[in-house]
């Protein structure tokens, strides 16, 4: 029989990979991957730099050792172009291989703003260990405290901005929103992350963008032109303003697409027997409710369903207990948001207590279906991830 193909070695990859050799330990497994197959904790990139680590620091395990670990055949350096899934194959830059059920975990790029100036295209964003490695090569290079200008204060914004502040760089985050987290978080843990940032000495530049980047004359500094007469000085411009799913594959293999590749409630695409999860999946949260959830915990809950309906099962994807934590140690959050729809219908409540700030979302049938709590912990979440269950 044909092996199952998973495409792509990041978290969603591997994890669906564990997650079936739970179940099966014989099936044939083909792993698929562009990069070179060694396994990292991406979101360990935005807090790796003030713990001094190296790019290599952060790879705990091979690729040879994670063929091993979920005994799988893995092809590293190889790029699948499309799956020809009338014909049951998948097509490579190394040729075509045969596949019996797919998933498809491919990520997501980083996108790059139209921003004018003869130093816009030395604005660098961190999606994998390679933009690590060259982004801390850079930071290493112009020594002692460096100015690092962050454009987009969301999940990866914030988390880059409290680490590299806490490592002794002078930041400046700039984001539309009036707030951080703006489009995820309720208002006041916006709010108690936004006081945190400031203490830690994180200039905000909030409610406006990066017009133009320049090179300084003179010197090898930039001056950034925001859209509200403001000049910033930076030596380095780092891009977190969101991720674009990778589409192109699957609209090459006929797969139907919105913002990220449709799965159904199983994780299953437009094609019989082919799956996606991660960054480049676009969930079924609710009944004609589809979103793109760019974190860990939904992927690691999508990836236990798909891998019970590789065996043949009908296990629905929930992510009632999936929580996105954010990992600013200024302030860590963890929050279950709502989806944009019900976000306009229902409202938020938000109490103060034992420390932290915690916000209930209920819905527009008073249903609790959400929360935000900073600062979290395990203690906090497993309360409200416990009321959540029950209501
Ligand atoms: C800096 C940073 C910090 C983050 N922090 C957090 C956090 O605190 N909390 C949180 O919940 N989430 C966080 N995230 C998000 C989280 O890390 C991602 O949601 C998750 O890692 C995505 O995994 P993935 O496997 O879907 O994608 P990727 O890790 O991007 O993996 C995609 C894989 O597909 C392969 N591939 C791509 N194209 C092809 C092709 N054509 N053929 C074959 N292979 C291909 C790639 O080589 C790669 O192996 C963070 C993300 C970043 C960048």
């Amino acid at each position: 029989m044909s092996p199952i193909v998973i495409i792509g070695s990041g978290l969603a990859g591997y994890t669906v990979a564990r997650e079936f050799r739970k179940l099966d330990k014989t099936t044939a497994l083909l792993i698929i991957t562009a990069d070179d197959g060694g396994f990292y904790s991406k979101p360990m990139l935005s807090n790796a730099y003030a713990q001094n680590k190296q790019a290599k620091d952060l790879i705990s395990q091979t690729a040879e050792q994670m063929a091993a670990q979920v005994n799988a055949t893995l092809l590293t350096k190889t790029r699948v172009d499309h799956i020809d899934t009338a014909a049951g194959k998948i097509v490579t830059n190394a040729g075509s291989f045969e596949y019996s059920k797919v998933v498809i975990a491919l990520g997501a790029q980083a996108i790059r703003l139209p921003i004018a100036g003869d130093a816009a295209a030395q604005v660098l964003s961190v999606n994998n260990i390679d933009d690590y490695a060259l982004f801390r090569e850079k930071i290493m290079a112009k020594g002692g405290t460096v100015r690092v200008a962050i454009l987009g204060a969301g999940l990866i914004g914030c988390e880059f901005a409290d680490d590299l502040a806490g490592a002794g760089h002078a930041v400046t985050l700039i984001d539309p929103q009036p707030l951080p987290l703006a489009a995820l978080a309720p208002q006041a843990i916006s709010v108690g992350l936004q006081d945190a940032l400031l203490k830690r000495g994180i200039a905000l530049q909030l409610g406006t963008t990066a017009s133009s980047i320049n090179r300084q004359s003179a010197s090898d500094a930039l001056q950034i032109n925001l859209a509200n007469g403001s000049v910033i000085h930076a030596d380095l411009v780092l891009s977190a303003v969101g991720l674009r799913p990778k589409l192109r594959m699957a609209e090459a293999s006929g797969l139907r697409t919105d913002r990220g590749i449709l799965i159904d409630a199983y994780g299953e695409t437009s094609a019989t027997q082919v799956y996606a999860l991660g960054d480049c999946a676009q969930y079924q949260i609710a009944e004609n409710v589809q979103q793109v959830l760019p974190y860990i915990a939904p992927l690691m809950t999508a990836a236990r369903a798909i891998a019970r309906n590789l065996m043949g099962e009908r296990s629905v994807i929930d992510f009632k207990h999936a929580p996105v934590i954010v990992k600013t140690p200024s302030y860590p959050v963890a929050l279950i948001a709502p989806s944009a729809k019900d976000a306009a219908a229902g409202r938020w409540e938000t109490e103060l207590g034992e420390g932290a700030t915690i916000s209930r979302f209920f819905d527009a049938n008073n249903r609790l279906s959400g929360f935000g709590v900073a600062p979290q912990d395990a203690r906090l979440r497993a309360r409200l991830l416990a009321e959540l269950a029950g209501a």
